[in-house]
């Protein structure tokens, strides 16, 4: 028995070492790939249902490290807001995407970015002033731009984000709880937060169309998040049926694969051009 737990142990070691390892790698290296554009924004199209118009666009960052190939952000931005370099992260993003709204502005198009924020930013009091500058730098209405939060982030402790959840709803942008139903939240308590969306989470809407429970979830969510006069959000369309169920329940946005996979900058430019001439 002390032998094989002794080889136990052995192929245990290595593998925490290199866990270890290439976390910590990912950490050092990480302002020098925001820097060397190995990290970069895809976009994923939001569309209205049922008129399957283009409202806006979710930011999803990637990274093309020269080591371990494309990561996805799950494998990094763990580690990145662990390290405390979820500023640096949030204000690329956020840049990033204002620049793309602004020139579809100036094209005459009105579409808006989401962008993913770390819980972190939530205990930041100057971090509605760094929105603020960065709205006025890239000359972006604040109804553009719209901020994504996980519903476990938000309600780990409600009392807390609300300063800076209200400075940022004071400045008119948009306040969406993402991930919603995964937590332990009730919609009822959301009305006290300032917000203006809830993103039914993509595990509801991927089993909606086989399982019942799954089907009422969503559609509970639909009618207790009108009631409380804010817009649904589905995320993980991805077939038609899904896409007519929630058209019938009134869900107000959809998306998915159905309508589109998160796309490089160019790739959205392509899809876009298709969509709107
Ligand atoms: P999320 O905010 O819930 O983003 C939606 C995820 O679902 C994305 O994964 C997207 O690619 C995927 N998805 C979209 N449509 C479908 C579909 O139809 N079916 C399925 N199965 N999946 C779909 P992704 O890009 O890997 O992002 C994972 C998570 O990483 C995001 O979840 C978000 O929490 C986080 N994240 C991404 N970008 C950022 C960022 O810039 N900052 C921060 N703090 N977090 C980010
Ligand atoms: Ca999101
Ligand atoms: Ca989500
Ligand atoms: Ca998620």
């Amino acid at each position: 028995a002390a032998r094989s737990s002794g080889e136990a142990v052995r192929e245990y070691l290595p593998t925490m070492g290199q866990i270890f390892l290439r976390r910590f790698q990912l950490v050092t290296q990480f302002r020098q790939a925001l820097e060397t554009g190995q990290v970069k924004v895809h976009y994923q199209p939001k569309v209205a249902l049922p008129s399957r118009q283009v409202l806006g666009v979710e930011a999803l960052v990637r990274w093309r490290h020269p080591e371990f190939g494309k990561l996805d952000p799950d494998e990094f931005v763990p580690a990145v807001e662990a390290a405390g370099l979820v500023d640096a992260l949030t204000g690329f993003v956020m840049d990033q995407s204002l620049q793309r709204v602004r020139k579809w502005l100036d094209r005459g198009l009105r579409i808006s970015a989401a962008v993913n924020l770390s819980v972190r930013s939530l205990d930041d009091a100057t971090f509605p002033d760094r929105v603020a500058a960065a709205l006025e730098r890239h000359g972006v209405p604040p109804e553009l731009l719209t901020l994504e939060l996980t519903e476990s982030g938000v309600m780990a402790d409600p009392q807390r984000a609300l300063p800076v959840l209200r400075a940022l709803h004071a400045l008119g942008v948009v306040l969406a709880v993402d991930d919603f139903g995964t937590g332990y939240s009730s919609l009822a308590y959301l009305r006290q937060l300032p917000v203006d969306e809830v993103k039914i989470d993509k595990s509801f809407v991927l089993g909606m169309g086989t399982d019942l429970g799954d089907h009422a979830v969503v559609r509970s969510i639909v009618e207790l998040g009108h009631s409380l006069g804010l817009t649904v959000v589905a995320e993980g369309v991805e077939d038609d049926l899904a896409r007519d169920q929630l058209t019938a329940m009134g869900c107000d946005v959809a998306q998915g694969y159905l309508i589109s996979r998160p796309l490089s900058e160019s790739r959205l430019e392509a899809w876009l051009q298709a969509r709107t001439t």
